[in-house]
């Protein structure tokens, strides 16, 4: 039941995309297609489905939430994304993001210090033809065998910006983390220069679960 897909579902969907619309934030049109082809009723428990389509963020187990769907639009809006970028993702959560990200044509590699979700992503990606590179870990320390990246996306609220993942991205390339201790968090987007040199910008407040250190059983 959970992986049909159905009319109302992509009704659903489309409801989804016309309010993601209205924010004048989202102008690249590949995140509306996204949504539109990655049924985020899969990445929910049954007891959700219902409510999959709604602007809202969700238990997804062990304490985590599927982010909002307007901060999925965002941040992937913010990382300018080309077909055949190769994207880091840290909290891969849910996996719904690292599937829109897969669908926008990126190859993702993508780090959860939760084994409980990283087993259930592993599950729900046989759903998909996408081949990301899922890894069970913890995020602080990157992937330095597959690095360096042409994006980076944080999807978890950082203390601050790991200097380790800053030396994980290409020159020219974009990070996309909301920093910050406590509930709320700054979103930053990093654009790396050069090796040594940073341009930074803000973009106001958002609430993630926190970036914590080490794994979880
Ligand atoms: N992109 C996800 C967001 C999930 S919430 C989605 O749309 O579903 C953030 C996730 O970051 C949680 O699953 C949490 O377990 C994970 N996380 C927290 N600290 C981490 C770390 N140091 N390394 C990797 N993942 C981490």
């Amino acid at each position: 039941m959970q992986f049909q897909d159905t009319f109302k579902h992509k009704g659903m969907r489309r409801q989804l995309i016309d309010e993601l619309k209205k924010d004048e934030r989202i102008t690249n049109s590949a995140i509306f297609d996204a949504f539109y082809e990655i049924p985020r009723h899969f990445f929910l428990d049954r007891a959700f489905l219902e409510q999959a389509y709604s602007n809202k963020a969700f238990q997804i187990g062990a304490g985590q939430t599927i982010s909002h769907p307007i901060t999925v639009a965002f941040q992937s809006q913010m990382l300018e994304i080309k077909r055949g970028d190769r994207v880091l993702e840290i909290g891969t959560g849910s996996g719904f993001q690292t599937c829109i990200l897969c669908q926008m044509g990126a190859k993702v590699y993508s780090i959860e210090r939760q084994k409980e979700l990283f087993l259930k992503v592993k599950k729900i990606m046989d759903h998909f033809r996408f081949n990301p590179k899922l890894q069970f870990g913890d995020g602080y320390k990157g992937m330095p065998i597959d690095a360096p990246f042409d994006k980076i996306i944080v999807t978890c609220g950082a203390p601050e910006v790991p200097q380790t993942l800053i030396d994980q991205l290409k020159v020219g390339g974009i990070m996309i983390i909301p920093v910050g201790e406590g509930g709320e968090q700054i979103m930053k987007r990093i654009i790396k220069k050069t090796e040594t040199e940073l341009d930074v910008q803000e973009f106001g407040t958002f609430k993630f679960v926190p970036m914590l250190e080490r794994t979880a059983k």
